[in-house]
């Protein structure tokens, strides 16, 4: 099989990339290299060095018999969206749009999408399940609920089979150290706890402490890119295998709070990390907790060891003293 991996030489692209090298399939990278690094290139899959506003360079490569497209190269950042929603509306909905139009005029029918639990908002209930309303409150979410009606549409116009994966808090690094590229301008949690600890700034802010939670910080649920990259795997053979378009939660089932995961990192690491409490940032629900019932049921997929906090922050700190 044939896959075009879109965003591939990012942070989640290149975890996917390799799972996909190592399930035996053939792949090719199509990255802009905005947020992406050529240290994250894997020999053994094609690179294309491209942006997805550049229609005739996604044709060319929409062209090249492929069986499948893996969908990664977006705005990830939901503080900016609130400041800069023009670069989200740019580059993740008439990216999209582009990159669905290419396909249909190609006839590649399976679409792998990620997308995010920033879909759905203020929860309702946790943990949340597919069925949650979807009332984003940032425009990063937006952005990813927006796309995921395109692809409704795509499916009901031109045939094109999709499986959106809500991923929740993607975090960690490949545990045999294969991919290096650390996150350039991290707006993330983890990235930022890192670069406290290694002291490449002095102190970093938890947003809001006056949440209604146990600790008054906001809870997430974290789950490793080694786990994600598995599902992916799992969606192209679900949709090769003739399954229907699906929106599925990937997630863990099990929260930490902002201030759990800076004192738990302190201690693994044995470091002090300088923070200090600071006002809510826009755009964040106090909670997001995920189902993982549907991933089971359609995927076979649920979330290994490898999203285990520790290992999850040992995984990164490791990267961040290579
Ligand atoms: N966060 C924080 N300080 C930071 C970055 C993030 O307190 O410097 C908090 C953020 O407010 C949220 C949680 O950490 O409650 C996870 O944020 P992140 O940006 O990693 O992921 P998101 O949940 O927005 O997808």
């Amino acid at each position: 099989m044939h896959i075009l991996v879109i965003g591939g030489a990012g942070y989640i692209g290149s975890h996917v990339v390799k799972a996909l090298l190592k399930n035996g399939m053939d792949v090719t990278v199509f990255d802009n290299l905005s947020s992406g690094d050529r240290i994250n290139y894997f020999q053994g899959a094609e690179y294309i060095e491209d942006d997805i506003l550049n229609i005739p360079a996604l044709e060319k490569a929409l062209s090249n018999n492929i069986d499948a497209v893996i969908h990664l190269a977006a705005k990830k950042a939901v503080g900016e969206s609130m400041e800069k929603p023009e670069l989200y509306a740019v580059n993740n909905i008439c990216g999209a749009i582009n990159i669905l139009n290419a396909m249909s005029k190609f006839g590649v029918k399976n679409l792998i999408f990620s997308s995010s639990a920033a879909v759905y908002g203020i929860p309702e209930y946790v943990p949340m399940d597919e069925n949650h309303p979807i009332n984003p409150i940032s425009f990063y979410g937006f952005t990813k609920s927006d796309m995921e009606k395109y692809f409704e549409w795509y499916d009901a116009l031109k045939g094109i089979k999709f499986v959106s994966l809500r991923y929740f808090n993607a975090v960690g690094y490949d545990e045999d150290g294969d991919v290096k590229g650390l996150d350039k301008n991290p707006q993330n949690l983890l990235p930022i706890v890192m670069e406290t600890a290694k002291g490449i700034r002095s102190q970093m802010s938890i947003f809001g402490n006056d949440y209604d939670t146990p600790d008054g910080t906001c809870i997430r649920d974290y789950i490793h890119v080694t786990d994600l990259a598995d599902a992916h795997v799992r969606a192209v053979k679900y949709l090769s295998d003739g399954g229907k378009s699906q929106k599925i939660n990937l997630g863990t089932e099990k929260g930490v709070s902002v201030l759990e995961m800076v004192t738990r990192a302190e201690k693994l690491i044995g470091k002090k990390i300088n923070f200090s409490f600071a006002p809510r940032r826009a755009g964040d629900p106090p909670i997001l907790l995920s189902s993982a019932h549907k991933a089971k049921e359609v995927l076979g997929w649920s979330a290994g060891n490898s999203s285990d906090i520790d290992n999850i922050i040992l995984s990164t700190w490791k990267v961040y003293n290579l």
